[in-house]
């Protein structure tokens, strides 16, 4: 038995609820979670039906991608997860999703300004739109980890899809929500074509301070992560 099945099991059943609440469809999109206290991560295999993955199909890969364990082949955005789990000592969880409204506002290239406060809370400052690069490439590869050292926890991925990030899974999932509410409602807002007013800059400071906060526990290695 793998030593991470626990790990395994979480991401499994974690796409399992992103198919039914409508935010991964089809093979689209990928989850992983970092291995604490290790360079290495669990990431969903490429091109397999989320409905019929099992723990053992998801593949533990080292940061220069070696696969430690799995027969499958890893999805093919590993290098991006694998890059942003180096930069980014606070997240231990990745959700990237080809979820709809977000997906939208990346067509008309439209970042997300501070609409609520929880958005500012557990998302960040805005959610940007990182520049179009080829799924699977070192281009998108690239332009992401330019973008992720600003320490939001969700980004849009220009004619793509977005990118969402936790201290654990169960926040990755949650904010995942939190920003496909705030896509809709903005596009919604947009549509009406009048102006659209934001939450007060100091209470975004101050909402971001905290996400801040958080963060810095989490990589100092005093913040409870629901890791193995
Ligand atoms: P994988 O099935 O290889 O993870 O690719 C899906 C995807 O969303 C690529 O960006
Ligand atoms: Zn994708």
């Amino acid at each position: 038995m793998s030593q991470f099945i626990g790990t395994k099991q979480q991401v499994v059943e974690t796409v399992r609820e992103l198919v039914q609440k409508g935010y991964l469809m089809a093979t689209g999109g990928n989850i992983s979670m970092r291995i604490p206290e290790s360079d290495a991560f669990a990431i969903t295999p490429s091109n397999l039906d989320y409905m019929v993955m099992k723990p053992e199909d998801v593949c533990i890969l080292d940061f220069e991608q070696e696969k430690l364990e799995g027969k499958l082949k890893a999805s093919v955005e590993s290098g991006m997860h694998a890059a942003i789990y180096q930069v980014r000592k606070d997240v231990h969880a990745i959700i990237h999703t080809h979820q709809v409204y977000a997906s939208a506002l990346t067509l008309i290239r439209a970042p997300i300004p501070a609409l609520f406060d929880e958005q500012a809370r557990f998302l960040g400052r805005s959610v940007e739109i990182i520049p179009y690069g080829p799924s699977g490439t070192g281009m998108l590869k690239r332009k992401i980890v330019r973008h992720i050292r600003n320490h939001h926890n969700a980004y849009m991925m220009q004619n793509h899809g977005a990118l969402i990030f936790g201290h654990d899974m169960e926040r990755a999932v949650n904010n995942v929500e939190i920003l496909e509410k705030c896509a809709l409602a903005y596009l919604l807002a947009i549509c009406s074509e009048r102006k659209v007013s934001k939450i007060p800059l100091a209470v975004r400071e101050i909402a971001f301070s905290k996400l801040r906060e958080d963060q810095k526990k989490v990589a100092a290695g005093d913040f409870e992560t629901g890791g193995e």
